[in-house]
């Protein structure tokens, strides 16, 4: 690929759109990295760190963790030498008040956002996408238990790790985790859209499909 220019981009879409799936997918063929806040806690839940301990409660309950917290924890990680020729953010920004701190933040470093692909997909699709869900311990790969099975079960295909269901992939944490991306999450459509920022994608394809609609749209992000 010649990438002369930076690919600094967001991943918007409710839980179970894709964000993930798709950003692993463009890491290999862009090799930027995927910056996912979701998988930044859950580590940080793991570790026992004092963040991991103020979030926890969040998580589990599918609220949003305070909006302080994540920044930090975002900032921090976009500080490093990785991320210097672009990067894609996977569940970051969730409010408008974290798409203004990022919004600073890459003005006060030169790093202008390129683009942001939010993937639409109807609720119902989703519910049914994040109760059979099945995530790699190690890679945070994702598989489905129907419609995308790894080749050995509970083995994740790309490194071999256990797969396992998330906490938060619960009927009844989903519902909440929905009515917060509504409430809170979804405003940030109009928000980038005003900005002359937003590619829309329809999510509910295979995930193929999807995955040469976001390339197009890279790729005329990134031609000079
Ligand atoms: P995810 O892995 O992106 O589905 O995120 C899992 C959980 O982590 C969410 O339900 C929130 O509790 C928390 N979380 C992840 N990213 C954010 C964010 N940008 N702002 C607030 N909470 C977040």
């Amino acid at each position: 690929m010649s990438s002369k220019r930076n690919l600094n981009l967001i991943f918007l879409g409710p839980p179970g759109a894709g964000k993930g799936t798709q950003a692993k997918m463009i890491v290999d063929k862009y090799n930027i990295p995927q910056i996912s806040t979701g998988d930044l806690m859950r580590a940080a839940v793991s570790s026992g760190s004092s963040i991991g301990d103020k979030v926890k409660s969040f998580m589990a309950s599918g609220a949003l963790v305070p909006d302080d917290l994540v920044i930090e924890i975002l900032l921090d990680r976009l500080s490093s030498d990785d991320c210097r020729d672009g990067f894609i953010l996977d569940g970051f920004p969730r409010t408008v008040g974290q798409a203004e701190a990022l919004d600073q933040q890459l003005n006060k470093k030169q790093m202008p956002l390129s683009g942001v692909v939010a993937m639409m997909v109807p609720d119902g699709v989703l519910t049914d996408r994040l109760t059979a869900r099945r995530i790699c311990r190690q890679c945070s790969a994702s598989y489905h238990l129907e419609y995308l099975k790894p080749k050995i079960e509970g083995v994740c295909d790309r490194c071999q790790g256990e797969l396992y269901q998330r906490k938060d992939d619960s009927e009844e944490v989903i519902l909440n985790r929905l009515k917060v991306y509504h409430d809170q999450t979804s405003p940030l459509i109009d928000f980038y859209q005003k900005r002359k920022k937003l590619y829309t994608v329809d999510g509910n394809k295979k995930i193929e499909m999807i995955f040469s609609e976001i390339c197009d749209i890279i790729d005329k992000l990134n031609s000079p």
